[in-house]
């Protein structure tokens, strides 16, 4: 039975995972938690599933949390902050992490989780992108596994089993065009808020389906997928399906495509990532492609979302503009939620911050490198868009 630490765990992706291990108490069980701020749930989650520790990130709530979960016996150790975080990242009974922190947030627990030799379920793309020049190395040296948990990589991931290394010769990431697929590029200007969590396929949380609107997740992906397959920039390429049922493909020396399907269900990646190498039954239901019908494929259109070039401009300067994209991201998407700036201002700071991005840029930067470039940005982002930079009149 493998044991797992869950970061983020009342999120989507904590939420998904705990379903699995609902369903497989053979298979899974849970020893730690990790949430940012929802005592409720958290509370529910630690009568439920009995980890041996916690922690919530938001350290005001730690007492409100002690109070709800006062009568569990046996009392799992409580922590509170992102020293929590981390405590449960590399707590000793654990096998396996889970990582659905949202954003760079998850990058220290994820390299705490690594140092202690656990296996890593990557549900926290960010993680990877800004961190890849640090987080690869040590992988290597202690000799981890990271299993992709986002439904493109774990379906290259899927396809690649049984290729020889040289057989690659490209990836194929699928996207299903987001909630603005349709919308003619004049109308984007437009858009709100609630429009753009509108995502057509895929139930995800706020920042990603947000991500998948301006499709910087699409770019964002391609990045993840240069360092987790150790592919070119030149040899990934994006393709608009916007049925979401083939979850990507890879293209070997010979023209051979493999592709994998399913529905959009990201209980299928996660539960991939926990259980390779095995396959575990499930009752889900079966893909059925009668009823699908059809599977279509476009090219992505570049001029109404520029952001997939951005994340490929950034990933090919390497170093820590990834770092810097994926932060000026963040930022940008997190005003955009706040309903402080415009749809189309989300790619437009993005490119203002990388293009002002002259710092030292490294082949290999330091942790530190990356954590001040992810800092600059934001900061960059949020002076930008201050009032006191706005047109006057
Ligand atoms: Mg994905």
């Amino acid at each position: 039975m493998k044991a797992i630490s869950l970061l983020g765990s009342t999120g989507s992706i904590g939420t998904q995972t705990l379903d699995i291990v609902t369903h497989h108490p053979d298979e899974f069980r849970i020893v730690g938690l990790a949430s940012g701020r929802n005592v409720e749930l958290l509370a529910q989650q630690i009568r439920q599933f009995q980890p041996q520790i916690v922690a919530i990130c938001d350290a005001d709530k730690l007492s409100e949390l002690k109070d709800a979960i006062a009568d569990v016996e046996p009392q799992p150790i409580v922590l509170a902050g992102e020293e929590g975080v981390i405590e449960v990242a590399r707590y000793a009974d654990a096998d396996v992490v889970v990582t659905g922190i949202v954003g760079c947030a998850g990058l220290l627990p994820t390299i705490a989780a690594i140092e202690a030799g656990k296996d890593i379920a990557l549900a926290n793309k960010e993680t990877l992108i800004a961190g890849g020049p640090v987080v690869l190395p040590l992988i290597q040296k202690h000799g981890i596994k990271l299993l992709p948990a986002d439904s493109e990589h774990s379906a290259i991931f899927q396809c690649l089993q049984g290729v020889p290394a040289k057989g690659l010769r490209r990836v194929l990431l699928t996207a299903s065009g987001g909630a603005f697929r349709d919308l003619p590029v004049e109308q984007l200007s437009q858009v709100t808020v609630a429009d753009a969590l509108k995502h057509p396929n895929w139930s995800m949380g706020r920042k990603i389906t947000i991500d998948s609107a301006t499709l910087m997740n699409k770019g964002l992906e391609v990045i993840e997928a240069h360092f987790l397959f150790g592919v070119d920039y030149d040899q990934i390429a994006i393709v608009i399906h916007p049925q979401s049922i083939i979850h990507s493909m890879i293209e070997l020396q010979d023209t051979s495509v493999l592709a994998q399907l399913g529905w959009a269900d990201m209980r299928l990646p996660l539960l991939y990532a926990l259980s390779y190498p095995e396959r575990i039954y499930t009752d889900w239901e079966p893909l059925d492609l009668v009823k699908v019908g059809s599977l279509t494929f476009r090219e992505p259109d570049h001029q109404k979302y520029p952001c997939m070039q951005l994340a490929y401009a950034a990933g090919r300067a390497g170093g820590c503009m990834p770092a810097v994209l994926n932060a000026a991201n963040e930022q940008a998407v997190a005003l955009f939620l706040d309903e402080k700036i415009q749809f189309l201002d989300i790619p437009r700071l993005i490119e203002q911050t990388c293009d002002r991005y002259h710092s030292q840029n490294r082949s290999t930067p330091t942790l530190d490198d990356i954590l001040e470039a992810d800092r600059w940005a934001r900061q960059e982002v949020l002076t930008a868009t201050s009032p006191s930079m706005l047109p006057v009149g």
